[in-house]
This record gives structure tokens, sequence and C-alpha cells, in this order.
């Protein structure tokens, strides 16, 4: 209830009303040292509960419209989930649920269905690899022992930068020769399947578009970039048979990975708002296609709710290099 009162007050209503938009990938059913950045199932239950408590919760959809036309009720917040994990639908969902909420999940069509998309296909791979050397010369890295010299989570690190602004084709490339060499399967169940999307969206959740393949647009010509965003448009529309009117860019610093061109695209192809990973709060004056976000890293309760607080007393705009 403290919280509740001091975020209100903070946050201004009407034309001044601030608007905080959570981000979200994966929701862990136990915490994974291969994974420190996602909330495990039980620290996500307690950050749902605080934020349900302290905030109006809508979709981003709706908050971006009622943020710009200054009718924002005062303390709204967002909780969105960038890419389309499974665990979205089995863990998150479901706690949303349970304290009432709805949430907003930005899906990359490509992977619906038993496909992995190219981080979590070097997450998996190291995971399975055995212990001892580790030749990395094919991905730019110098040879690792695992087990001895480096732990997995840092080689993963390693890898993840490595490839993370190679060409489009040349890192799905590089990502799938790391799961043939360390022997995993072709069928996964990282992702969603188009019926868990249809479910979510039954559910009074939003669902939004997040490019098909998640490349980072601007490595990619004008049109490949569009197609990317129409396609998990049509995709996401024919599964749902509704129009998807929100939008997250994949990777989504403004300063690396998007420009100007690709917000005139999502304006173009019948996007109404569009949300980046810069850290951030909005305000009526922020662009719709450039909502930022922001997710307190803290895994206490009272400092993450200490840190919304003050994001809230003073909107800020930070980059942030953590997040994909
Ligand atoms: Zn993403």
């Amino acid at each position: 209830m403290l919280w509740k009162t001091a975020i209100r007050h903070l946050s201004g209503k009407g034309k001044s009303a601030k608007l905080q938009v959570f981000i979200f990938h994966r929701v862990l059913p136990e915490t994974d040292e291969l994974m420190a950045g996602e909330p495990s199932i039980k620290e996500f239950d307690w950050m749902v509960r605080f934020i349900a408590d302290a905030y109006t919760v809508l979709t981003f959809g709706d908050a971006v419209s009622r943020l710009q036309s200054g009718t924002l009720p005062p303390g709204c917040a967002c909780i969105t989930f960038d890419d389309g994990y499974q665990n979205n639908a089995t863990l998150a969902a479901p706690t949303l649920k349970k304290y009432g909420v709805p949430g907003t999940f930005f899906i990359a069509t490509a992977y619906l269905d038993r496909q992995r998309m190219w981080n979590d296909k070097v997450i998996e791979a190291v995971r399975q690899m055995p212990d001892g050397e580790f030749d990395r010369t094919p991905y730019g890295l110098a040879p690792c022992q695992l087990g001895s010299g480096v732990t997995r989570a840092e080689c993963i690190s390693q890898l993840l930068d490595a490839l993370k602004y190679l060409p489009h084709g040349q890192r799905s490339e590089l990502s799938q020769s790391l799961t043939n060499a360390a022997g995993i399967g072709e069928s996964y169940d990282t992702m969603m399947t188009p019926i868990e999307v249809r479910t979510l969206r039954n559910s009074g959740m939003e669902i939004g578009a997040h490019t098909h393949t998640h490349p980072i647009l601007s490595g990619l010509p004008d049109n490949v970039a569009e197609a990317e965003l129409a396609r998990s448009k049509d995709e996401l529309e024919a599964i749902l048979g509704e129009p998807i009117t929100s939008f997250a860019y994949p990777n989504g610093n403004t300063s690396r990975d998007l420009s100007l061109q690709h917000v005139a695209m999502a304006k173009k192809l019948g996007f109404r708002a569009a949300a980046t990973t810069d850290w951030g709060i909005a305000t009526m004056h922020t662009d719709p296609f450039l909502i930022p976000r922001f997710t307190p890293w803290d895994r206490t309760p009272r400092r993450f709710a200490l840190r919304c607080a003050l994001a809230m007393g003073k909107p800020f705009k930070l980059t942030n290099d953590a997040t994909a």
C-alpha cells in the first residue's frame, strides 16, 4: 500500500502521466546459472504480486494509446515479454492470471512450433558439451577448457557477444553448427505453439509482433527488414483472426539496432505502438513507436520496489546492452 501511494503520487496522471513498461524474456522453473538474468517462477511471482498491488496494469497497446490521449490513470504499468518462450504460456501467464493483470507477448513467428532462436542454441549446446577442450576458433574465439579454465556461463557470454552482430545468415549457421557439435536434436519445446498463442489471447492477454526471424534490423536491407515486420504481423493475424497493432524491435537498442526507417515501416504496416529495449519511463511526449522499458535487476522485493519508485520519480533514458 505504501508503494502504491508513492508510485501513484510520483507518476502523475492525464497529460503529465508516466508509464512504466516492464520487460521480460523467459520465466524459468528454477534459477539457472547459465541464464542468470532471467527470473525463476518464485522470483517472478513476487514481482507480479508487487506490480499488481502497486500499479494499474494495462496491455501495451491500451496503455500507449491512453498515454497519447492524455487519459492514462496514475501509476500505470505494462508487463511485456519478448520472443515467445513457451514458459511464458506455462509459467508466466498463470501467474498474471493469479494476480488478475494482463500481459503483452511479442512473438518472433519463425520459432513458433518447435524451433529455437540462435542464442538459445548457443546456451543449450554449451550446457551439453563435455568438460575439456572446446575449439572455438570457428566462432572467432580462442579455444577454452570447459570445466576448468572457463565456466560455462562465461563461455556462453563470450560466444553470444562474438556472434550477436554477425550477418544474420552467418549467425544462424554458426549457432546451428554448435547445436550439431553438441549432438542436440532438431525439435525443441523452447517456444510457444500457435495454439498457446491463441489461448493466451483468449484469456485477455495482448499479442504483439517481434519480426519473423528476430534479425537486428539495422543490419538488413530495407526491403528485407520490412518483410520481416510484415510477415510476423501477417502470421499472427492468421493465427488470431484480428489485427496486430503492437510491435517490439528485436534487440531493440535505439543506438545500434534500429533507425528511423524502421519506425516508418512499423507505422506504414499499420502498427500503432512499438517498444524498444532502451531503459526508461515513457511520458506523453515519448514517440509511441519508441517506448522504452525498464525492469529492475534486483532480486529482493524491497530493492525491486524501491528502484521502481525511483524510476517513476525521475524519468530517465539509459541505453542497455544486456537484453536480447
Ligand atoms: Zn527479442
